[in-house]
């Protein structure tokens, strides 16, 4: 099973952690040539030794070296097969309170983020006429949030970008989706008041949280031959929330 993800070139963004981490992990289980990245570069190799795999700092909303990396990557690649834009921070707040700098660093991380690596991989892939690119969004990118308009307005634009780049680049090979989970264990979900998750987890059919490995699953199959003929689209892991 997932033989054509043997020695697949994978890059994720933001693998040090939560999500991204069990995707790491999940590609390597398969045999892919995996390569993370975080905001800082100790940090990050640290991780990949962990994992067995290669890793660099990259800071997603830094447009320059997000090209370089890409760069030294196809150097000594010569592709990459699969990207999974999952790197994502949260600033959280009511917007009457938002602060413009919390609207500014969601924006550059959740969505110029995504727009510059892809930005920098996609003619890697176009070149290839194969590829897959897999966007994190969330569940709150569909149903909004109290306190999380920034956060939620970047995880609904990436639905956007997601449909749209698929439009332009399905005749090219290259098949283009999101992830949206739902509320999964990890720092990010950390940072809610306990009352407050307890409340949310009896509002989940499957009256749990997620594990990052159920949403490192779906990448699997969206980036698998499996998901052969799905472009476009949303796959929803979140035990039934939304
Ligand atoms: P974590 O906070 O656990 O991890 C975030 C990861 O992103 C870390 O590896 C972090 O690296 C990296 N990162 C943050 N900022 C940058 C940046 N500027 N450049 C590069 N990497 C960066 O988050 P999760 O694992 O929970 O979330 C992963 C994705 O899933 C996000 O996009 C998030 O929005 C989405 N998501 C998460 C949900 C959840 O319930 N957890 C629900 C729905 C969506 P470093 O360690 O260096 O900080």
């Amino acid at each position: 099973m997932f033989e054509e993800l043997k020695n697949a070139v994978v890059l994720i963004t933001g693998g040090t952690r939560g999500i991204g981490r069990a995707v790491a992990q999940r590609f390597k289980e398969v045999g892919a040539k995996v390569y993370i990245t975080g905001t800082s570069q100790e940090k990050t190799l640290k991780v990949a030794e962990e994992l067995g795999v290669s890793g660099f700092k990259m800071d997603v909303s830094d447009r320059e070296e997000v090209k370089k990396r890409v760069a030294e990557i196809v150097e000594v690649e010569g592709r990459i097969d699969v990207l999974v834009n999952n790197a994502g921070i949260t600033k959280d707040s009511l917007f009457i309170r938002m602060k413009d700098e919390d609207w500014d660093r969601v924006v550059e991380v959740n969505l110029n983020g995504v727009y510059n690596v892809s930005r920098a991989v996609v003619p890697v892939m176009v070149k290839k006429r194969k590829g897959v690119i897999i966007n994190i969004s969330s569940v709150v990118g569909f149903t909004g949030n109290v306190g999380q308009v920034n956060y939620s307005a970047t995880k609904s634009a990436l639905i956007g970008f997601t449909k749209s780049l698929a439009k332009e680049l399905g005749g090219r090979g290259i098949r283009v989706n999101c992830v949206a989970p739902g509320y999964i264990t990890t720092d990010m979900t950390k940072k809610i008041p306990e009352k407050i998750k307890s409340e949310l987890i009896k509002s989940i059919p499957l009256r749990r949280e997620g594990e990052p490995k159920e949403v490192a699953d779906a990448c699997l199959f969206l980036a698998s031959d499996m998901a052969s003929y799905i472009t476009g689209t949303t796959l929803h892991v979140n035990g039934g929330l939304f």
